[in-house]
């Protein structure tokens, strides 16, 4: 049996449009009874986190919604480390920025520095929602070594951020073939990394601006790859973001039902990131390494 994570990107980042995002698909989920995993910014852009915004992440977590890490203030594609594919589809500038600014951003990516933004938004998620998270996503995917020593120091032992299919082929830079062959890169379940945190890959996002245009194409994508992760692994995850879901609330939604009934169709079931961390599954599932693949 496979289990099913919906992992959804962004909050407590943005105006009140992209609360109204955590609430719409926070509602929608519990209408259909799925559990989901929200990956919240805590200090976003170096602000604190609104009142709005702690309300609505109380309420999702009260409602039973997982709450967990994504960096600190995301203020830029670099927080944890050198810009990463398939950021890099999304935004073909981002590699040559780093380039440029590489002896400004270099020294970030040491233990310390990294260890103290997570110990920062440990406290905020600590003082504003009573959580402790488990489980790290690094904002835009931009991951090094120091991070995963870091996330070892401060009792992180998850990190899920490895795709293993996509590249944004609907953005209009882009080849528009949606359907792109699965990376070989990594293994498609998770796997014990750097610093033994457990890697859990995620799969395409299907919801991203602009996926409503091709919404048919999109959901058809998305039961073909749910079908395949079910038979070489365990756990799946599947990302969306908030301003990608505000962007068509109509096609997230038939995503979501088109991909709940396949996975109930193959028996498999839905849990939070929070949940399979807690009960001992992600370190179960994972494999006892991965590959050495960062130069950072
Ligand atoms: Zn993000």
């Amino acid at each position: 049996m496979t289990t099913f994570v919906w992992s959804i990107d962004d909050a407590g980042a943005g105006d009140h449009a992209m609360v109204e995002s955590l609430r719409r698909m926070c509602a929608f989920f519990d209408s259909r009874g799925l559990p989901s995993t929200w990956f919240v910014v805590p200090k976003a852009r170096g602000k604190p986190l609104s009142a709005e915004w702690q309300e609505a992440l109380a309420m999702a977590r009260d409602a039973g919604h997982d709450l967990q890490l994504h960096g600190l203030t995301h203020e830029d594609c670099y927080e944890f480390g050198p810009p990463a594919w398939p950021a890099t589809s999304i935004v073909p500038t981002m590699q040559e920025e780093f380039d440029r600014r590489r002896d400004e951003l270099l020294p970030r990516y040491t233990v310390e520095n990294l260890r103290a933004r997570l110990e920062e938004g440990l406290a905020i998620f600590e003082r504003a929602l009573a959580i402790r998270p488990t489980v790290f996503r690094a904002p835009c995917g931009a991951i090094s070594k120091a991070m995963f020593a870091a996330l070892a120091q401060v009792g992180i032992r998850y990190h899920t951020v490895m795709y293993l299919s996509g590249g944004y082929q609907h953005l209009p830079h882009n080849s528009g073939v949606l359907a792109q062959p699965w990376t070989t890169a990594i293994p498609h379940r998770p796997f014990r990394w750097y610093s033994d945190v457990v890697e859990v890959p995620i799969l395409n996002e299907y919801t991203w601006r602009g996926a409503g245009q091709r919404s048919q194409e999109f959901i058809d994508l998305a039961r073909q790859e749910v079908a395949r992760i079910a038979a070489v692994s365990p756990v799946a995850v599947i990302l969306m973001h908030t301003h990608g879901i505000a962007d068509d609330y109509d096609h997230a939604f038939r995503l979501v039902d088109a991909v709940a009934e396949q996975v109930l169709r193959q028996s498999d079931r839905f849990a939070t990131l929070g949940e399979l961390a807690a009960s001992g599954e992600l370190d179960a599932a994972a494999l006892d390494t991965g590959p050495d693949i960062l130069s950072f």
